[in-house]
């Protein structure tokens, strides 16, 4: 999957994708992920991207001339992908539509700063506006950033066991189990006992309570969208009962 991101900041990703998992996907030529500098496409000796807003008031707005041009030779490179402009104003960024992005051929990531974009921007270019959130960053270069990771997680071959993807929180509408690691017993917390005895349909049978046990207390309103077969709820029943004793 080849990934745009068209930033003022370009240096911003340096340490982000130089590490982990992305650093190797990229390095296996599973992820190519170039950054542009917005300034680059300036043709003003200032190299200026941004300008001050039409009707006054605070803040300045960043200039149409410089996206339109990125935008123009970046669809040409990268054709089918996906032209995002990261905005707060957009759809908000779950893990259904991550699924659904890990599919396309390629993104092209849009970086905001200051008030925004010229409007006209997102008119002619931009195919969709993606929120990673009801608040509001500085710039759109975080935002690039969690798409980027969460998309890369669900291409082939970016994480070495696939599994470990399709058990995470969310894939599959639950949270995810608890994890325990050596030692098996820490100051004076032992992990639980089926983990140790090697029996692995005990211990998957376990895993997918703990999910369903994690799901309902810290995110019930998730079951309601999760899949959820007739051995799953007569688990959520078990689960409920003994929270109703106390245990
Ligand atoms: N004036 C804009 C508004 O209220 O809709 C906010 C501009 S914000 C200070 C600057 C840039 O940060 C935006 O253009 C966008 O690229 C990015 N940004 C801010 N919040 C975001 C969010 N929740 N999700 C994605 N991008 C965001």
């Amino acid at each position: 999957m080849r990934i745009d991101i068209v930033t003022i900041f370009p240096s911003f990703f340096d340490s982000p994708l130089r590490e982990g998992v992305i650093h190797r996907a990229c390095e296996r030529g599973v992820l190519d992920i170039r950054v542009h500098d917005l300034r680059a496409f300036t043709l003003d000796r200032h190299r200026v991207t941004d300008d001050a807003p039409y009707g006054g008031g605070a803040g300045m707005v960043m200039k149409p001339e410089p996206l339109f041009a990125a935008l123009e030779q970046l669809k040409g490179e990268n054709p089918g992908a996906t032209t995002v402009l990261l905005s707060p104003q957009g759809r908000l960024w779950r893990q259904a539509l991550v699924r659904e992005y890990g599919t396309r051929p390629g993104m092209i990531l849009v970086c905001g700063r200051y008030e925004g974009v010229d409007e006209r921007v997102r008119e002619a270019l931009v195919d969709e506006e993606i929120s990673i959130g009801d608040y509001v960053l500085t710039g759109g270069e975080t935002a690039a950033l969690v798409l980027v990771e969460t998309v890369a997680r669900q291409v082939p071959g970016v994480v070495g066991q696939p599994e470990s993807v399709a058990q995470d929180s969310f894939f599959a509408g639950l949270l995810d189990h608890p994890h325990y690691t050596r030692p098996a017993e820490f100051r004076g917390r032992a992990v639980p006992e089926v983990l140790l005895s090697g029996d692995h349909a005990a211990i998957a049978r376990w895993r997918r309570r703990e999910a369903l046990r994690q799901t309902l207390r810290k995110r019930p309103e998730l079951l309601a969208a999760a899949e959820l077969s007739a051995d799953d709820l007569k688990l959520l029943e078990e689960i409920r009962g003994a929270d109703d004793r106390g245990c």
